[in-house]
Parts: structure tokens; C-alpha cells; sequence
């Protein structure tokens, strides 16, 4: 098995299951055009997150790193008419990149950017509760963010962490990456936590080999 029989079963599986988006394709060429990392979610697992918002009924999302818009984009588009989505971005070009795809989208209703360290943002956010909660920025704070996301959720609030594989890398207890510490310590404190149930799940495909953690905060 190698990265383009991945590719190749991603890009079956969303020629076959996903219906032509214009607006996401739109998306994509614009974020190229702006010369944005190509670290956004996979299609498959944009419509996984859309999925999911729809199956637990979300109406408050939270998400952790915004890039062009894309992840956003799939996931308001789950909500219903009077949800909404606050998604907090670093970069002011990403962010301005993430605004035009947002308008373009007509979506601008219903998404709020707050630009800034996310570390910076999230205090605004205080006594705010969000039941759906997507976590994709940098790594090394994840520890830091998997706190602020059980702080602003309540019982059933699902908290989605990408990246947490890294290519495998995960399990190297002595890595000297950031990254992987980061994951690593965040893994450790769903591990230690009786607020919150968790799994992980592996992925490959056109993004790789990485994957999710998927979380539930508990009852009581
Ligand atoms: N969720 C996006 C998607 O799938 O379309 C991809 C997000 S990308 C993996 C990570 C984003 O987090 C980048 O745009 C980066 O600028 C942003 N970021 C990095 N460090 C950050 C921080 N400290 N606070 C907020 N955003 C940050």
C-alpha cells in the first residue's frame, strides 16, 4: 500500500459519494490562487465534519484554525438556519483569504472570524458554550486547547482534533517536534480526564497518513 493507492480510493470514493460542488471547488482554486498551505481538510473529511455536525444537531461550532475557509464552509453549511460558527485564525491573509470564500459562500451570516493568537481569542469566548468543537491549528497548543474547549462546552459536546497521527509519529515518546509533544500532551490529558470520552481514528487518503481524535464531553 502506498500514497497514491490512498489518493486514488479518496478520489473514487468522492467522485462517487460526493455531488459536483462548484462553491467547494471555488473554495480550493481560491485558497490556490492566494498561495495558502494546502493544509485544509481533505473533501471526504470536509464532508465528514459537515456529517457530523448534522448528526449531533449542532448549532454552536467552535473551530480552532480557519486557513481559507474550507473546513468552516462544510461545517456551516450542516447548520441549521439559526446556527452559527465562531472559527479563530493567527493569520490576517488567511483569515482575509477565509472571509472572501465565507461572502462567496453566503455564509457571512452565520461565520464569525476572530483573527488573532488563538491563545489570545479564546478568553473573549469566556461563559460562551459551543456543542460541536473542531480543533486544527497549531499542534504544540493543542494541551492548551483541549482545556479552553472542555471550558466552553457542556455534556454531549463533540470535540473533533485533527492531525493527531502525524504520519505515525505520534507514538514516539521522544520527540523533540513540538508538534508531536503537543499532540502527545493533549493525548495524555484525555487520557487523565473524567470529563471527556474519546477515540481515535487513523486516516489516510489524499491528505496522508494522520487522523482524527473524536471526543465527547460526558454527563455530570
Ligand atoms: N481547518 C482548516 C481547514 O481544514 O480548512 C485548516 C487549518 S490549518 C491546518 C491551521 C491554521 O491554524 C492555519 O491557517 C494557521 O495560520 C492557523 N494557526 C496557527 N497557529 C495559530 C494560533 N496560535 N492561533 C490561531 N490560529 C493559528
Amino acid at each position: 500500500m502506498n500514497e497514491k493507492t490512498w489518493e486514488e480510493v479518496d478520489q473514487y470514493f468522492t467522485a462517487k459519494l460526493h455531488k459536483k460542488d462548484q462553491m467547494m471547488d471555488e473554495v480550493m482554486t481560491a485558497n490556490e490562487k492566494a498561495e495558502m498551505p494546502l493544509i485544509d481538510v481533505s473533501p471526504s473529511q470536509g464532508k465528514m465534519l459537515h456529517m457530523l455536525v448534522k448528526m449531533k444537531g449542532a448549532k454552536r461550532i467552535l473551530e480552532i484554525g480557519t486557513l481559507g475557509g474550507y473546513s468552516s464552509i462544510w461545517m456551516a453549511r450542516a447548520l441549521p438556519e439559526d446556527g452559527s460558527l465562531i472559527t479563530l485564525e493567527y493569520s490576517e491573509k488567511h483569515a482575509e483569504v477565509a472571509r472572501g470564500n465565507i461572502r462567496k459562500a453566503g455564509l457571512e451570516d452565520k461565520v464569525k472570524i476572530l483573527t488573532g493568537a488563538a491563545l489570545d481569542t479564546l478568553p473573549s469566548l469566556k461563559g460562551r458554550k459551543f456543542d460541536f468543537i473542531f480543533i486544527d491549528a497549531d499542534k504544540r497548543n493543542n494541551p492548551h486547547y483541549i482545556k479552553w474547549a472542555i471550558e466552553l462546552s457542556f455534556p454531549g459536546t463533540v470535540i473533533i482534533t485533527d492531525n493527531v497521527v502525524r504520519g505515525g509519529k505520534v507514538t514516539d515518546s521522544r520527540s523533540s517536534d513540538e508538534n508531536i509533544k503537543g499532540v502527545r500532551a493533549f493525548i495524555d490529558i484525555l487520557s487523565d480526564s473524567d470529563l471527556i470520552d474519546s477515540t481515535a481514528i487513523q486516516t489516510v487518503g489524499t491528505k496522508g497518513y494522520d487522523g482524527f481524535v473524536i471526543g465527547i464531553v460526558k454527563e455530570g
